[in-house]
């Protein structure tokens, strides 16, 4: 089909992939993001696949050098910190706020419009008009929704369809590598660390420093703690901010309350192995991520596209978040390319990525399966128990094969 103009709402890494790809296949382009800063300093730890190097070198991008940290194996470490069983596994882990950047530097500024945020949509049969906060219109043949798991686009066109809460939270963060002791680095740095407590799980792996700083002795090591959360009870304690704002789906971190966040630290103490309760100890600011599962019932409404987060959150434990949504992007692009006519590129694009996000989906409640919550999609104890088996939650966690399956 001819390129016409594509308007994408949301500017992270979805719609800076689209964006890159759509520009280069001759698409007049434009991104409304909603956040007026930069998106950048306030990600965590990403663990990278192929798929999302090749989908980075179809927009353009070839890092000059490593993508992030190379990690050799996947470790389990007992409640004394010794290591208890060893997968290995080459993998690339990374910082988001790195990819982010080398996405952001790639894609023009004059097309990258900050504090846009979409309220409205008319027609979205196409041509798509959008409605913005300001009071300003964008009209487009091809509106691409990368607004995230919150999407607005999604609620406006798919109300039906909400983000569901598993019954767990991730507590997330970062600890310079420079502040971890020889003995601490040594127990952790190199490798992809487990720690499985009753009925939780803890892992943590390398990342790009500040600045993405690759350098050894200025990385950082990222730790993703899972802990059940009751929905009623707990959640919204957690929720609810040091200004008293309950916050529903998410809280921004420095919203987090210092009294929560000790809690966390004695918690650490009391439950983890010395080296994953000292770097808990080291790190500035720990934050939290209630888990959620989503999934549209179609890519694409009229000539509005779902992609990355807006379509399908696949829970944290696939680590496919932000290759998913440039497999997406890369498939959105193909999918126009080859088809005639936008439905036809659509329909296309919906065969080809509604049964992959549909199977991330479902890999993640398989891996949490192992996390004692009480949520939606939780597994029976015999499922449970299964999901607990170290040698399978090792060599599965954060990997893309069960796509190839
Ligand atoms: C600042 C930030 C930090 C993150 N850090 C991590 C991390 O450390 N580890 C991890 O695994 N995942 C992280 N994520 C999530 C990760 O980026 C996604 O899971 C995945 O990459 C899919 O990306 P996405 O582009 O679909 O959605 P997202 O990355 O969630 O991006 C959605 C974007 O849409 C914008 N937006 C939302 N609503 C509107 C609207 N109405 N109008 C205009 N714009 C809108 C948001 O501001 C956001 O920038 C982070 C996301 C953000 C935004």
């Amino acid at each position: 089909m001819k390129p016409g103009r594509a308007l994408i709402i949301g500017g992270s890494m979805g719609g800076l992939c689209a964006g890159l790809l759509l520009l280069r296949a001759g698409w007049r382009v434009m991104i409304c993001e909603r956040a007026e800063e930069e998106l950048v300093g306030r990600g965590a730890g990403i663990v990278t696949h192929p798929e999302l190097s090749a989908t980075l070198a179809a927009c353009g991008i070839a890092p000059a050098d490593a993508l992030g940290v190379p990690v050799a194996a996947r470790r389990l470490i007992n409640r004394a910190g010794e290591t208890v069983l060893t997968v290995a596994r080459p993998q690339v882990t990374t910082s988001w706020d790195r990819l982010f950047r080398l996405l952001r530097r790639a894609f023009p500024d004059a097309l990258y419009a900050r504090g846009r945020s979409l309220v409205a949509i008319e027609r979205p049969e196409g041509p798509v008009r959008a409605h913005f906060a300001d009071g300003s219109t964008e009209e487009a043949e091809l509106l691409v929704a990368a607004d995230g798991f919150r999407s607005t686009v999604r609620s406006l066109l798919l109300p039906e369809v909400a983000p569901a809460y598993v019954g767990y939270v991730g507590w997330r963060g970062l600890v310079p590598e420079a502040a971890m002791r020889p003995a601490l680095h040594a127990a952790l740095f190199e490798d992809m660390t487990f720690y499985l407590p009753p009925g939780e799980q803890i892992l943590g792996y390398p990342a790009a420093g500040e600045q993405d700083d690759l350098t050894p002795g200025r990385r950082r090591y990222n730790f993703v703690w899972y802990r059940p959360v009751a929905a009623e009870t707990e959640l919204p304690r957690l929720l609810t901010g040091i200004s008293g704002r309950r916050h529903s789906l998410s809280i921004p971190p420095p919203e987090i309350s210092p009294a929560v966040i000790e809690e966390l630290r004695a918690d650490a103490e009391r439950l983890l192995p010395w080296p994953f309760a000292e770097l808990i100890a080291l790190c500035p600011r720990p934050f939290l991520q209630p888990i959620y599962d989503l999934a549209v019932p179609r890519m694409a409404v009229g000539a509005v596209a779902f992609l990355g987060d807006a379509a399908f959150i696949a829970r944290p434990h696939v680590g496919a978040g932000v290759s998913k949504a440039a497999l997406d992007a890369l498939a959105l692009a193909r999918a126009l390319e080859q088809a005639a006519d936008l439905p036809q590129a659509l329909s296309a694009y919906h065969a080809e990525r509604h049964p992959q996000g549909l199977r991330a989906v479902r890999q993640g409640q398989a891996l949490g399966a192992c996390i004692d919550a009480a949520g939606v999609g939780q597994p029976d104890p015999a499922a449970r128990a299964a999901a607990r088996n170290p040698a399978h939650l090792l060599a599965e966690t954060a990997t893309l094969d069960f796509l190839a399956r």
